[in-house]
């Protein structure tokens, strides 16, 4: 943006306005960007809490990340977004426990260049290393290991939380716990975690692939061979029509023990790099529904040639997106957003009809990601749930894809299932509380902690997350 104002004292500064987005480019809004200054950790703690004390009531606050959340929760018209390069102060890592205490700042890709390297590997990641602490705690992020591990916020032992009530130190048990993870940052700013890191002893995965032929198929497939392997998930090609309907890739993995490991070289070797990086003048033509349908196609005959069992990469196995900075390029300035549902168990017949619909939608659509969830968190609107969880990108400018996603809404809702907010930018608030049943201790815990609403974001504007924006 043009326009810079910069207002400064000793303990902050605040920048912009900029124009902000998630990550899929729309919608946008315009805020300033907050940054408090201290010696570490703790002193910028209490920076920020006096920095809320005194001028909280004329300055909403959103917390915000790295912006990989695909809609509005980490954006907030007319307010401030906090700056995570700012908090990057603690790093302390217990190797006698595998413990991790750290700034919310650092992300998941920080943490395993240090960490991989010594033989530990985050309890959780998602499709992208690229999330900071920070969001990972208020998504309550989950990976490819769900139906084993659970979600980050299983693994999280301790929060540090500035509300305008307090520097607050959270365990799991407190219900000021249950309502900051997937809390989605509306309960205060998130500084410090205590994470638990899983021991491996080398950076490759065992990867075991398979195709399958329809969606039968693939939820048979993922039934029958879940609980063998830590990591699973299915590439559906959402293109793929008729008998071909939901046909997929799956693959299962495993980090490689040292001992399988043939080969020279260091076992825990960890540098990823972009091979490639898109610029900011892609069309929002440019995927149309040939290319696609030709890179889908492509896709699944990679799987059918694969061997059964390889070894691959970490990233290549967990992040193979990051491969290609800025990837979210490619879909040109009007965006795209990621629909992500869960329903239970027992509700196959409303996952069969949502991909039937969604391959009937005359949109270009990269592969979607089918898996299974495990237990939930009993985090208060924490998204994973005992289930069926299908993700997939759809450019947003498309005639007709609000009637569709409203239709699939109903049908997800009807099933007892919900969307994932930290995907979300167009789901009615009307169904918040169907698709939350616990939204209201959510709400009344997140009261107690910031009484006046200072914390919010354009989600919980839109969505009436928190009481104020009933
Ligand atoms: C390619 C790609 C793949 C993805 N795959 C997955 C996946 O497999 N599983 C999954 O669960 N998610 C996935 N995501 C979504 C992503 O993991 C979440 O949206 C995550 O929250 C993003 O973290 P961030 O640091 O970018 O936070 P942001 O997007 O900036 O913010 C997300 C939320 O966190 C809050 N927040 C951020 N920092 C703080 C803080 N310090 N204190 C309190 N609240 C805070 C914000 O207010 C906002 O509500 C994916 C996203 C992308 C782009």
């Amino acid at each position: 943006m043009s326009e810079t104002e910069s207002q400064r004292s000793s303990d902050f500064s605040i920048s912009g306005p900029t124009l902000n987005s998630g990550w899929g480019r729309a919608p946008k809004s315009l805020g300033k960007t907050l940054q408090i200054k201290g010696a570490g950790t703790r002193e910028k703690e209490v920076e920020l809490l006096e920095f809320i004390t005194t001028n909280g009531s004329s300055n909403k606050i959103a917390p915000r990340g790295l912006g990989r959340s695909y809609g509005d929760s980490s954006t907030l018209s007319s307010g401030l977004l906090t700056d995570p390069g700012g908090w990057k102060d603690t790093f302390d890592f217990d190797p006698s426990n595998g413990t991790l205490r750290v700034s919310s700042g650092y992300s998941l890709d920080d943490i395993m260049r240090k960490l991989v390297p010594r033989g530990y590997f985050v309890p959780v990641t998602p499709g992208t290393r690229y999330v900071s602490i920070g969001g990972a705690v208020a998504a309550d992020i989950h990976g490819k290991n769900h139906h084993v591990d659970g979600s980050f916020g299983t693994h999280t032992k301790e929060l540090r939380l500035v509300s305008p009530t307090g520097v607050h130190v959270l365990y799991p048990s407190d219900p000021e716990f249950k309502a900051t993870v997937g809390g989605m940052g509306l309960t205060g700013f998130v500084s410090e975690a205590v994470i638990d890191l899983i021991p491996i002893s080398t950076s490759k995965v065992k990867v075991t692939t398979r195709v399958t032929q329809s969606i039968d198929d693939t939820i048979l497939e993922l039934e029958e061979n879940d609980t063998k392997y830590r990591y699973s998930v299915a590439w559906i090609d959402c293109m793929a029509k008729g008998k071909s309907l939901g046909r997929s890739v799956i693959t299962w993995g495993e980090h490689l023990e040292l001992s399988e490991l043939t080969g020279a070289g260091d076992p825990l070797s960890f540098d990823p790099r972009f091979v490639a990086s898109v610029p900011d003048i892609a069309p929002s033509w440019l995927l149309n529904r040939l290319s696609v349908r030709a890179f889908n196609e492509l896709w699944y005959r990679k799987g059918k040639l694969a061997k059964e069992v390889s070894i691959e990469s970490i990233e290549s196995f967990f992040h193979p997106l990051d491969m290609v900075g800025s990837w979210n390029r490619l879909y040109g300035q009007k965006g795209f957003l990621q629909y992500q549902f869960v329903v239970p168990f027992g509700a196959e017949d409303t996952l069969k009809e949502a991909v039937r619909l969604l391959s009937n939608v005359k949109v270009p659509s990269f592969l979607a990601v089918l898996k299974r969830f495990g237990k939930g968190s009993g985090n208060y609107i924490a998204f994973p749930s005992p289930g069926w969880t299908l993700a997939l990108d759809i450019p947003t400018h498309r005639f007709g894809l609000a009637d569709l996603l409203d239709r699939l809404d109903a049908l997800i809702v009807a099933s007892g299932g919900r969307v994932y907010l930290a995907k979300d930018s167009r789901v009615s608030k009307h169904l918040i509380p169907m698709m939350y049943p616990e939204i209201d201790s959510f709400r009344e815990v997140a009261n107690r902690l910031d009484p006046e609403g200072i914390f919010t974001t354009d989600m919980s504007k839109r969505l009436a997350l928190r009481d104020e924006d009933l």
